[in-house]
């Protein structure tokens, strides 16, 4: 599962499950009361391969490639979900709730509007790609 990481000095890195440090800092990452959002850019007819970007609470955190899945692991509480794409910044920013109960949130996204906006709606676990 690739997971995606930020450090407390801003790194953001790609990881997995065994991932403890930053590769950049070799800060020991704050994993306690963490859970993800888990965001699938689904495929798309306009065949952009050009990286949405991802921003979770207004930062930065990495790109995300068409067909691409990528889990980002967050500290439980409220988090908006902003993604931008070169054609296009407008976004439906949802917020989601990550808890002890429902430690994941799952996403999926696409372009929308004829690609002057990024739809980003709840998605369910079976819609997932796998990985
Ligand atoms: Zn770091």
């Amino acid at each position: 599962m690739k997971m995606r990481f930020r450090c407390s000095q801003g790194h953001v890195f790609d990881g997995n499950e065994d991932t403890k440090v930053c590769p950049n800092c070799q800060e020991a990452l704050q994993l306690d009361n963490c859970g993800a959002i888990q965001l699938y850019r689904m495929g798309n007819m306009m065949g952009m391969a050009v990286g949405m970007g991802i921003y979770i609470d207004d930062t930065p955190y990495g790109h995300i490639g068409n067909t691409e899945s990528v889990r980002i692991v967050l500290p439980f509480g409220e988090h908006k979900i902003h993604v931008t794409h070169s054609t296009t910044r407008k976004c439906n920013d949802p917020v989601v709730t990550l808890s002890a109960q429902e430690p994941i949130a799952y996403m999926k996204c696409h372009l929308a509007a004829m690609g002057f906006k990024i739809q980003v709606d709840a998605a369910k676990p079976e819609e997932m790609p796998k990985m």
